[in-house]
């Protein structure tokens, strides 16, 4: 880490017992877990959008907008940050917030900043920019801008790069190194990945047969890099509730008490740290304390082996 005129505060080392960083393109990544998923048997069907739901006492059937069904005993939402199972649960459940900054990432193929493979390094100061270096050689940065309208994704895509570059550029001026990898990046790499946004607490976690996991329930910002880590935890806690416990009310509501707290408060914090980028908090982006990055709330373990107590009911 480093204060954003070249000055290195602190480095961190990992965690003992854990493998090292790996950095892969998020398309790799879906690769591979889709290949693990079908091994395992998983049947994945694409181009069904859930639509409506049918309960009964028995079970729930997910009727899809080409008019097909498909019946099972529990309903599972892991349909992201605009989930329709959330409005199916409860009509009234709040919709995600602007955190106030766009995001946006690039490549880099020279040589400007420091990037040892295996290292992920973030600069702060008036703007905050992370970096690391790719398995091809070249260097991956994020950033973003403050803007207090939001623009939808597809308004961000309609801008052309170039002129995101030239923003970025001007608002990067001074900063190192990220006036140096802005100006390196060419504008075919230039990611606009959009708002950032996040889910305020959901009320209606689970209703009848209906449950919710992923962003779907608590989306925490993309700043946190926090929220396809928390999808998956809740994932194998639900697994392990819905295991253990004798039936799916029971499940649902030890899922919700194993897990709310929890997401609740890394969502919080990456709340703070978007306000911070997008000047809201009345300063620079502070840099965070080791407590806040790789304290407790990061080094999270689940025991899938151990069985849901029953306090947890
Ligand atoms: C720019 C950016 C950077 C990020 N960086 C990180 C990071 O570093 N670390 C991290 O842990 N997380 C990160 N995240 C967050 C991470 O991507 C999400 O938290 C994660 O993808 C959530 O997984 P999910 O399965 O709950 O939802 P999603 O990945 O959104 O998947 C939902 C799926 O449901 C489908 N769907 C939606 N509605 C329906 C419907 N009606 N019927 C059928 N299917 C439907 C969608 O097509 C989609 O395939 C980042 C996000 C962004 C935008």
């Amino acid at each position: 880490m480093a204060d954003g005129a070249g000055r290195r505060l602190a480095e961190f080392h990992g965690f003992p017992g854990l493998p090292a960083t790996h950095a892969m393109a998020r398309a790799d990544l879906h690769r591979a877990l889709t290949e693990q998923a079908l091994a395992q048997g998983v049947k994945i069907e694409y181009g069904r959008r859930l639509v409506e739901v049918e309960e009964s006492r028995d079970g729930v059937t997910a009727v899809f907008a080409d008019g097909s069904t498909a019946g099972a005993d529990v309903l599972i939402g892991a349909d992201g940050i605009r989930s329709t199972v959330r409005t199916l649960i409860d009509p009234s459940a709040p919709g995600p917030e602007y955190a106030g900054v766009l995001g946006f990432g690039g490549l880099v193929a020279e040589d400007v900043a420091p990037a040892e493979p295996g290292t992920m390094y973030f600069a702060f100061g008036s703007s905050f920019i992370g970096w690391w270096r790719l398995p091809d050689g070249r260097v991956c940065w994020f950033a973003s801008l403050p803007r207090t309208e939001p623009l939808s994704w597809a308004e961000v895509q309609r801008i052309p790069a170039e002129q995101w570059l030239t923003r970025l550029r001007e608002r990067y001026a001074d900063h190192v190194p990220g006036e140096r990898l802005l100006a390196h990046t060419a504008p075919d790499t230039l990611m606009a990945t959009g708002p950032m946004e996040r889910m305020p607490s959901v009320p209606h976690w689970h209703r009848g047969r209906l449950v919710l996991v992923g962003d779907a329930v608590h989306a925490p910002s993309s700043s946190s890099g926090q929220g396809a880590s928390l999808a998956i935890e809740s994932a194998v806690e639900l697994a392990r509730c819905l295991r253990d416990l004798p039936d799916h009310a029971a499940a649902f509501g030890a899922y919700e008490r194993l897990r709310r707290s929890r997401v609740e408060l890394i969502g919080g914090n990456a709340a703070a740290t978007n306000r911070a980028k997008a000047g809201q908090a009345g300063g620079p982006p502070a840099m965070p304390t080791p407590e806040q990055m790789f304290g407790p709330v990061h080094r999270h373990h689940i025991d899938w082996h151990a069985t849901v107590p029953r306090e947890a009911q």
